[in-house]
């Protein structure tokens, strides 16, 4: 990355944040069509860090000098509320990069489409003495999505083929025919089934996981049903595959 970009300023979130969107602006392509490059837009544009020339996917760019795991710290918590429930969020590019080479090391893409008000946190209100003090951030919770909504881009340095990603990005694209409050279920379900790690696996095993979808999901009492339901909605989706008497296989 342009780590010289970062000399004028002091913040290192400002250094890091300068420095990866002028990467960006030179390195990022579409993962919804075939642009080889994104538009950079304005800074401060609510959640929105580029724009696609060609299908006006919108995109966001998170990074941090730390491994991507659970979390990563996102923007104002009211931004992000109202992309999810109204005009539809942003993909999310995720970057780890190294801060004394500024080298990216992984960077995925989780698509606008995987995304639901279960996968953001609100952070306590920023403290009276900071310069916007009151401004409300977030948190998203990587963690909360499925595997499959964590395309990888770069792994370890080493950058995976722009066909794969696309090839997986459209994989997922039936996901955006499910309502937003609808979706945090599916993606739930979908997110035990690729934790058993097995092709095949039986109804019996995804319930294994219902204490943990009931705590994400408090105001639902029927747990079993819902799972049902949400495994037949997968099938329809073409994520996995009835085979009868409680068993199922992964598409
Ligand atoms: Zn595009």
């Amino acid at each position: 990355m342009p780590g010289e970009l970062a000399r004028p300023y002091r913040s290192l979130s400002q250094k890091a944040r300068v420095v990866s969107e002028a990467w960006g602006a030179e390195n990022l392509y579409c993962a919804n069509c075939s642009s080889d490059s994104l538009a950079q837009l304005a800074a401060n544009t609510r959640a929105v860090d580029f724009r696609c020339p060609e299908c006006d996917s919108l995109f966001q760019l998170k990074c941090q000098s730390k491994p991507l795991g659970r979390q990563i710290a996102d923007a104002g918590f009211d931004a992000m509320r109202e992309a999810i429930s109204q005009v539809g969020p942003t993909n999310l590019f995720a970057l780890h990069y190294s801060p004394q080479d500024w080298l990216v090391r992984d960077l995925i893409i989780v698509p606008h489409f995987a995304f639901s008000m279960s996968c953001i946190r609100k952070r306590n209100p920023l403290r009276p003495q900071a310069r916007r003090h009151g401004h409300v951030l977030c948190t998203i919770l990587l963690s909360s999505f499925p595997s499959d909504a964590k395309i990888p881009i770069v792994t370890d340095g080493t950058p995976t083929n722009p066909k794969l990603v696309r090839e997986q990005y459209a994989r997922l694209r039936p996901l955006a025919n499910v309502k937003h409050d609808a979706r945090g279920w599916t993606l739930d379900v979908l997110n035990a089934v690729r934790r058993l790690g097995k092709e095949e696996f039986t109804l019996a095993e995804i319930y294994g996981f219902a204490g943990e979808l009931a705590r994400l999901h408090p105001q639902n009492e029927h747990i079993e049903p819902k799972i049902r339901q949400q495994l037949q909605n997968l099938r329809d989706l073409g994520f996995v595959r009835f085979l009868g008497r409680g068993n199922y296989r992964i598409w």
